[in-house]
Formats: C-alpha cells, structure tokens, sequence
C-alpha cells in the first residue's frame, strides 16, 4: 500500500504538467469550434495518439498507477482543457475497461487495440449499456443475447442509446440479457466488432453541451457473434448464473451487487472530470474578477464576489478530496463501507454545476455570451449530475448502502 501523501510523486507531477501543456495547448485552442461542429474531433484525437495521449499504453499506465491518482489526475487536466473533446479522447478508454475488468487475456489483447487502432488511422469505441426504457434502472433492460449452440455464436437484438461514439465505434461492447429471470444479474457483455452486419446508428442526439462527444442510438437486428465475443467466455458465464441461480432459489440472500463495486470504483473518474471543468470556470472567473472594474476598483474588491470566488475554490478543492479518497480506496482494494465513490461522484457533479453557473455570474454580460468559455463549461457540466449514475441514483446508492439495505 503506498504510503499517505498530499502530494503528487515526481513522476506524477511530470505527467500532470505534460497533460496539462495538450490540454492548454491543443484542448483548450479548439474547443469553441468542435462546441459548434457538434462533430468528433478527429483531428485533435489524432494529435492525442501522436504525442500518445490517446492509446492503450497511457490509459493502462494511468489505470494502475498503485496510488489510485493517475486516472483523476489524468481526467481533471484533460476535462480543464474541454469536456466534449476530452470525452471524444477518453471515452474509448470506458469501453477498454470493459474489457479489461471482465475480458479474458486473449479477449483483451485482440480487442482493444482494436478500440484505438494507430496513430495514423486512430478508431473509436462504444460501451452500450442504456435502452430508451433501461437508463438508471439498469434491470429492466431489454436487448436479448440468445446462444445458438450449433453454431457457436450469440445472436443480439434490441436498440441501445445515449452510447458514446455509438455507431462510429470500430469496437461496440453491447451489454444485453442472457437470462431474463436474474434481471441485472442475467446480464452479459459482448463485443461487436467492425463490419458486423446488423448493427447500424440511430439518430446521433443534438446536445445541451459536450456537444464535440458523439452521441446516439445504436440498432442491434439479429447481429451474430462468434462465441469468443463473449466477455470472460461461457463457462463463466454459466458459473455465475448458476450461482445467481441458486441465490434467487434460496429466496434471494442479500449479497452486495459486484457491479456496484465496479461503479464505487469507476464513479470518481467522472467525478474528476467534473472537478477540471469546474476548476476551468472558477480560474476564468477570478482572473476575471481581478481585472474588470467597476465603481473604480476591480470587482473582486467586493465581497460578494470574492466570497463567491472563496466558496468555488473551497468546494473545487473538496470534490478533488472525495475523489482522489474513493480513487485511493478502489485501487487499495478498500471496501466502499459509505458508497463513497458514489460520494465524490455526486459532489464534483454537482459541484461543477454550481461552480460554472456562478462564474457565469461573476463574467455578468460576457459570462452569457459564447465569446468567453464558461457558458460552455456550465451547458458542459450538466452531464456529470446525468451520466454514469444521476445525483439521484448516487445519493440513492450511498443512502441504501448507509441503512444496509439492498441497492437493487
Ligand atoms: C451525453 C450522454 C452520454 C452517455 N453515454 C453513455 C454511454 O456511453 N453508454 C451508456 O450505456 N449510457 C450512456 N449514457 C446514458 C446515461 O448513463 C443515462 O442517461 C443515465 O443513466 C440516466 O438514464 P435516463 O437518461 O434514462 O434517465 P432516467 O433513468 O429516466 O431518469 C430520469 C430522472 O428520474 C430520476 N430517477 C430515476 N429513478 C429514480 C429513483 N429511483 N429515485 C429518484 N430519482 C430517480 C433520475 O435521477 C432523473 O432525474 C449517456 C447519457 C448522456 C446524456
């Protein structure tokens, strides 16, 4: 267990002024325009790869960096740069940890280079799990994975939504119901690989914000994959159903839901996105502050604008805590006794929400217009309270895990 720090190692504070320096540099400079493209920034994803942002390498280093901080640090300095182009770069990287969490060595080796092809023809992925009547109530999704034995294959049908990079991912990992009767415990994860006839986009979403990250729908119609696309492979699978099986026989025993333990340990990454957009606003309102003037001296002179700015920063600062906790905790392997990864989640979102609504304020006219960032960074902070989890759902989860009672 690495030893209790408030500080980046070397290495670490290397690798932060690095990401620091594209997100300043290459982020930050082309966010406006792919705001209003409303399109994937292919060529900053591209820029990412060539200087090996965007790769396998750098994701997995980040992963398991013993101390838990590589991915929030990682998350935060990309997202400060821009929420919609940093989640066109890191949004493979949540797919890949599909795989990674429940693929087998051959499954992880084949099909996430896959995921980010080369720096001269870098590819996408997706990882579907939202239905149009399946979004925080996991369970009553729809999609059907069936096996045909005689063929070795699993056969998907049903429609996915809200999929980043939906429909233009080189690698779709499509979770689906392979046992009805276990609700989200009959649920098993596939991957679909390019070309494969069946799968088509539905309508790509038009968005409040992070409108540079690809969005949309995704049409599974009796798409076949052979038996190796299934995650972790059919003798587990069968292993746990048969166990998931047994449990509901005897009545349903209260065990904790191993895909909440997953979420308690993905959910501060989001978190940590929400804390670099936040961070973003807050820095553009003070130097704001500092400088515009009216009544004679510069606004920050008022207190109720240097409050505010007290207050941002404190909150900022305090979200980074809960975060960097609940990273600390997943990757020593600490049980999440209070949810506390939903915790960081829930407070860095909203957070960020409330961080860029007062830096617009405190810009007044051109905080409102899309001449200065922070009107961008608010519409872009609205996801973090929706995805991976809404506020609801996390203080839903940290209360349920609080009384003891079961999450689902
Ligand atoms: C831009 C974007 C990108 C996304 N990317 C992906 C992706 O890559 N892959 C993927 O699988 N999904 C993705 N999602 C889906 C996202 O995770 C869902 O939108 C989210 O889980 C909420 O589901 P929903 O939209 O169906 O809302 P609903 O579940 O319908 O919720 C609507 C409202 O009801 C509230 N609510 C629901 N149940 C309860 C309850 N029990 N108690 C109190 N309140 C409740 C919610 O908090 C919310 O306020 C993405 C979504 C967006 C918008």
């Amino acid at each position: 267990m690495a030893e209790f720090t408030m500080e980046l190692n070397d290495e670490q504070q290397e690798v932060r002024e690095w990401l620091h320096g594209f997100a300043a540099d290459v982020i930050r400079p082309a966010a406006a325009e792919w705001d209003e493209r409303e399109e994937t920034p292919w060529p900053v994803i591209q820029e990412a790869a060539k200087v090996g942002i965007y790769s396998l390498d750098f994701y997995a280093q980040q992963y398991f960096d013993p101390t838990g901080l590589g991915i929030p640090m990682a998350m935060e300095e990309l997202f400060w740069g821009d929420a919609g182009i940093a989640l066109s770069i890191v949004g493979t990287g949540l797919a890949a940890v599909g795989v990674l969490a429940n693929g087998t060595e051959e499954q992880i080796g084949t099909w996430i280079p896959q995921m980010y092809g080369d720096q001269n023809d870098v590819k996408v992925a997706a990882f579907c799990s939202s239905e149009p009547d399946a979004g925080s109530d996991v369970a009553s999704m729809r999609t059907r994975a069936v096996y045909d034995e005689a063929k070795d294959e699993w056969v998907i049908n049903g429609t996915k939504t809200w999929a980043t990079n939906g429909g233009i991912a080189n690698v779709h990992v499509v979770v689906a119901v392979v046992d009805p009767e276990l609700g989200s415990k009959g649920h098993a994860s596939f991957i679909v690989p390019a070309g494969t006839p069946g799968l088509a986009q539905g309508q790509k979403f038009k968005k409040h914000g992070i409108r540079a990250s690809h969005t949309a729908e995704v049409v599974l119609d009796g798409v076949r994959v052979p038996g190796s696309c299934l995650l972790g492979g059919k003798e587990k699978l069968d292993e746990r159903l048969a166990r998931a099986r047994e449990r509901a026989r005897a009545g349903g025993e209260r065990v904790k839901n191993a895909a909440m333990a997953t979420f308690e340990a993905s959910r501060p990454a989001v978190g940590a996105m929400a804390v670099g957009t936040a961070r973003a606003a807050y820095e553009v309102a003070l130097d704001y502050a500092k400088s515009r003037e009216q009544f004679g001296r510069p606004i920050i002179d008022n207190q109720g604008v240097a409050f505010q700015l007290a207050d941002m920063r404190t909150q900022i600062d305090a979200a980074r805590l809960l975060v960097w906790r609940a990273s600390w905790m997943a990757v020593n392997g600490k049980p999440f006794t209070a949810a506390e990864g939903s915790m960081s989640k829930l407070f860095a979102s909203e957070t960020a929400k409330k961080v860029t609504a007062q830096a617009i304020q405190i810009l007044g006219g051109n905080g409102y217009t899309r001449e200065y960032p922070v009107e961008r960074m608010h519409r872009d902070s609205a996801i973090y309270t929706i995805f991976e989890g809404t506020s609801e759902i996390q203080r839903l989860v940290i209360a349920r895990t609080l009384a003891g009672t079961p999450i689902r």
